[in-house]
């Protein structure tokens, strides 16, 4: 039986792959600075561990008379754009590291494979139209933010000590991620997830805000794509960053009529200033894409998967205030 272990379990993402590895069959560390919100944990096992101390590091990557197989790194104090704004510092010196203490405790203690969430947040601002990114153009680097400057950096640490230690690493470039049992509320929620709830908390017929004109170009991929298509890196032997994400680009005004068509409801909506972040992505999926690898979630699917989790969040919180 393989053992994984997973940082960043308690978040997102983490918690979709440790379900996904449990499915394969592996046993499951999970280790996060906080636990699992929605859910109890699938892994079998979970420490409540701050992976910016290397000691902690260490704790999670001893295993009593075993070794594990492979580590997932998604450990990051992240969040969307508003917050990757407003705490920069904190961006930069928690996600920096967190990231050096694990990959150097891993490659001290000799873990086989190693795998490194990274963002497409590496790549610089693009105009709608130009031709697609692919990993190399990443650099000469401008990141528009500092978030996307520290994964950059992570990228090149992970790879420094993979060289050294002869240790496998993986990187995949996320694009936008969301689904069921994602941050919704709270500053850290990512836009798919904030149009949801904005949707859902609004009555038939009302208006809600919505950051920018709506122009801005995006690629959004549903969790369990992403989740399929970190598990065919892992196991594939393609070296240096990847990108992953679905192929379908819509706008945010496309993602705001595409949500409020799910809800069923009539609302209005007005545009307002907001840190949107960058005009447009393009990044060319060619290297993932050659492993078998393709999104399977339009954003409409994704969404009709997504809406009722996070209506049900909105109403189970309206019912919560009520009783208090
Ligand atoms: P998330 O915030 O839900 O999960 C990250 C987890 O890391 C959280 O549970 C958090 O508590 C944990 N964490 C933060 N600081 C920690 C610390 N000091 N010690 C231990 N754990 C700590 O985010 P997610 O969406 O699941 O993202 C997972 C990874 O993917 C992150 O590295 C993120 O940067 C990357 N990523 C995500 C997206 C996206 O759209 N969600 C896009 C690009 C990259």
């Amino acid at each position: 039986m393989k053992k994984a272990l997973i940082c960043g379990a308690g978040g997102f993402i983490g918690e979709h792959l440790v379900k996904k590895l449990k499915r394969e069959g592996y046993w499951v560390r999970g280790v996060d600075i906080k636990a699992q919100e929605f859910a109890p944990t699938q892994a079998n096992e979970f420490l409540l561990l701050d992976l910016r101390n290397p000691e902690n590091c260490r704790i999670a990557l001893t295993l009593q008379g075993d070794a594990f197989d492979e580590v997932y790194q998604l450990a990051a104090d992240m969040g969307g754009m508003g917050f990757i704004s407003r705490a920069e510092c904190e961006v930069l010196h928690n996600n920096a590291l967190i990231n050096i203490h694990m990959v150097h405790t891993a490659a001290e203690v000799r873990v086989p494979r190693y795998f490194f969430s990274s963002s497409v947040c590496v790549y610089r601002d693009m105009q709608p139209g130009e031709a697609a990114l692919r990993e190399n153009d990443a650099i000469p680097a401008n990141p528009d933010n500092e978030y996307g400057w520290e994964k950059l950096y992570a990228e090149r640490v992970a790879m420094a000590y993979g060289r050294r230690y002869g240790m496998q690493v993986r990187i995949a470039r996320f694009e936008n991620c969301y689904g069921p049992e994602g941050t919704w509320r709270g500053e850290r929620e990512k836009a798919p997830a904030a149009i949801c709830r904005k949707v859902a908390e609004a009555e038939d017929g009302a208006t809600i805000e919505a950051w920018g004109d709506g122009t801005a170009i995006r690629v959004f991929t549903y969790v369990d794509d992403l989740v399929e298509g970190i598990c065919a890196l892992m196991q594939s032997d393609l070296e240096g960053p990847v990108n992953l994400g679905s192929d379908e680009q819509v706008t945010v005004a496309d993602l705001v009529r595409t949500v409020i068509g799910v809800s069923g409801k009539k609302i209005d909506v007005q545009c307002v200033p907001g840190p949107v972040g960058v005009q447009s992505r393009n990044f060319s999926k060619a290297r993932i894409t050659s492993l078998g690898w393709r999104a399977k979630y339009s954003l409409k699917e994704g969404i009709a998967r997504t809406y009722p989790w996070i209506e049900a969040q909105v109403k189970q919180a309206r019912v919560a205030v009520t009783h208090i």
